[in-house]
């Protein structure tokens, strides 16, 4: 509301009921405005607003539907980790136990210290009892012939040795092709 005429400077009585000022001394008056809510957007600044509100809640959807895929994931590797070990652990059973079964061939089946002791005409449960190598230059009793982890030393005797085997706790002798 304005105090004076912004015209002619004299002052301006209480404004009407319509909202208009009018200056009594030179006839001036105010044009009252409308007070309207501005108007709601239309054409490309809708249509822009309306794309700005879709991005949003793509970014937020797809937010949230990582998230949930992040959850179940970690969840599953965390159920999973335990069901493969325990196929791993089934896997090596398995292999092991292939390996203990002898193969077709006798000649090529893995023996105990005391079996191959045995076959070479020892008996394991006298301690007396001797082997003697191929060529019958040394003659030795089951204990030192089962402390033999030397190559060389098993092929005297017409065997072949397998550390690998040994360290896997499983027979580790098998007779070598008899020479000529
Ligand atoms: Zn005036």
């Amino acid at each position: 509301m304005l105090e004076t005429c912004p015209r002619c400077s004299a002052r301006l009585g209480k404004p009407l009921s319509s909202g208009r000022q009018v200056c009594s001394a030179c006839g001036w008056s105010t044009v009252v405005i409308e007070r309207s809510p501005p108007p709601p957007p239309t054409g490309l600044p809708l249509l822009l607003s309306q794309i700005g509100r879709l991005i949003k809640r793509f970014f937020q959807y797809l937010g949230m539907q990582l998230q949930l895929l992040w959850r179940s994931l970690t969840a599953r590797s965390q159920q999973q980790q335990p069901r493969r070990n325990l196929w791993e652990s089934l896997v090596t059973k398995l292999k092991h136990l292939e390996e203990k079964i002898p193969t077709g061939d006798p000649s090529k089946e893995w023996l105990t210290p005391e079996e191959a002791f045995r076959l070479l005409g020892g008996n394991p449960d006298n301690p007396n009892s001797k082997v003697s190598t191929l060529d019958g230059k040394r003659r030795i009793g089951l204990s030192a012939f089962r402390r033999l982890v030397n190559t060389a030393e098993y092929a005297d005797f017409g065997f072949q040795y397998s550390s690998d085997r040994h360290l896997k706790n499983l027979p580790y002798l098998r007779r070598l092709p008899r020479q000529p």
